[in-house]
């Protein structure tokens, strides 16, 4: 690991990758504040881990930062209310994803009132950070919505030395974060630095998509200069414009030429990877105490009106945003929550926006249509367009017939569901979607381990 330690000059090789568009077409426009929403549904299962229990009660008056969910689980974070006034309801409801969860109801008056009992943290230590990030109801930005706190708690043992900044932003449509860097590049190197001192590394990699060039330019000057930079241990890093250059794992072999183990996490290889929006909000927070309760994300696709990047109350209706992006201008075929390649259909316009959530699309019927879902023609390109070295096609016949066996021995679980292997495919299988499959078999199937040896 020693030797690596040096600032790459180039990024290193990676396998794998497909040829999507890039398709940034709000990347110029600046974003928008959104304020006009009567009514928010904030969920109490907005990350990777624990749900929320429910803090307050119909009725209640609540301000913008109030906490409306928390638990005492360690990977959680809680949920604030994202509007002032009051609370009308508390209600189950089904998430995008599938998740079933409490959520609670506010209806906004309109006036943004900050929660009076919010101020900075004080922060003196480690933990006092950790907690602040905590209380903060930070996930990771990006999408993954995995509490940043537990990510920033490095299991003892594990050395870091390189801290990663995730501005890849590979996803077609995708401009948020870029904008973040545009509008926001104080924050950006401010949090940077937080997070460092946090970690004591002495190496910190922003990687960046080459068709981000005025975003490369900014951050370049910012690193360069001593006063935001006085350590000198921030570089840039430029990065070919290919799918899938910022998940995770891929990130972290073209900026260290360090490989993740099958199953392991990038602590392993010394590494921490925050999203470029995660640090800029690590240090709005530090500087003003006001809590995750806003986002910023990118509404686009043939069906919208007015594409742009919009900063909205977090539980704001995906309608109430498309409203407010003009509209439909043709009938909506398609809606997704996130990109083309990672996101996830919604059946209805009504669902919440959530922590993590970076973009809604639109897309009109024709740009809709679906795959066919021909046979396999064994041509072996989706083995070649996956960058984490699985057999997609193999796993898929796995997945068909139930072979668990055949879908551990062959790392399904490894699978990051980045959507190669299906764009790539000439027969246009639908091989994601088996390989989720595949790899809801092997959760049911380790739930069922796990029952088998608690009776032991
Ligand atoms: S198998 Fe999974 S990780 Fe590999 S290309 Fe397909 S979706 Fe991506
Ligand atoms: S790319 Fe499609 S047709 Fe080719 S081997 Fe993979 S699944 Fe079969």
């Amino acid at each position: 690991m020693e030797n690596n330690l040096k600032f790459p000059t180039k990024p290193f090789r990676t396998k794998g990758g497909a040829k999507v568009p890039h398709r940034k077409n709000t990347a110029q426009c600046e974003s928008v504040v959104l304020t006009d929403i009567p009514e928010v549904v904030i969920p109490m299962s907005q990350h990777i881990g624990a749900p929320c229990k429910v803090a307050v009660q119909k009725g209640d008056k609540v301000f913008v930062g109030t906490v409306v969910g928390d638990t005492d689980a360690f990977v959680s974070a809680p949920v604030h209310s994202s509007v002032s006034g009051e609370v009308k309801d508390i209600i189950t409801m089904t998430l995008p994803n599938g998740v079933v969860t409490e959520a609670v109801v506010i209806t906004s008056d309109g006036l943004f009132e900050k929660d009076p009992d919010l101020k900075p943290p004080v922060v003196e230590s480690k933990e006092d950070f950790l907690k602040a990030v905590r209380a903060s109801g930070l996930v990771g930005l990006g999408g993954a919505g995995f509490p940043a706190h537990v990510k920033l708690n490095v299991p003892k043992g594990k050395e870091i030395d390189t801290l990663l900044i995730n501005c890849a932003e590979c996803e077609p449509y995708i401009t948020a974060d870029h904008r973040e860097v545009l509008e926001n590049s104080w924050a950006v190197m401010s949090g940077i630095y937080a997070v460092k001192d946090i970690l004591g590394v002495k190496r910190v990699i922003i990687g960046v998509e080459k068709n981000k060039p005025d975003a490369i330019k900014l951050l370049k000057e910012i690193a360069d200069n001593e006063k935001a930079d006085p350590d000198d241990v921030v570089r840039v890093l430029p990065l070919k414009s290919s799918y899938p250059q910022g998940a995770e794992k891929v990130l972290i072999k073209a900026t260290t030429g360090r490989v993740v183990p099958a199953g392991g996490l990038p602590s392993d290889v010394g590494c921490v990877v925050m999203n470029v929006a995660s640090v800029a909000f690590i240090a709005d927070y530090l500087k003003t105490g006001m809590p995750l309760v806003r986002k910023r994300l990118t509404v686009d696709g043939s069906a919208i009106r007015n594409p742009r990047n919009v900063i909205v109350p977090i539980g704001t209706p995906v309608n109430r945003l498309i409203e407010l992006c003009g509209g439909y201008k043709e009938e909506c075929g398609k809606l997704l929550m996130g990109g083309p390649m990672m996101g996830i259909a919604l059946f209805e316009d009504s669902a919440p926006i959530l922590k993590q959530n970076n973009a809604i699309l639109a897309f009109n019927v024709k740009d809709a249509s679906t795959a066919k879902g021909g046979s396999c023609i064994r041509c072996g390109k989706c083995v070649d367009a996956c960058p984490m070295n699985l057999v997609p096609c193999t796993i898929v016949r796995a997945a068909k017939n139930n072979q668990v066996d055949v879908l551990k021995e062959y790392n399904t679980m490894t699978c990051m569901e980045c959507g190669c292997c299906t764009v790539v495919c000439p027969a246009q299988r639908y091989l994601v979607q088996s390989i989720r499959l595949g790899k809801a078999i092997l959760r049911e199937e380790a739930k069922k381990e796990k029952g088998a040896e608690v009776k032991k």
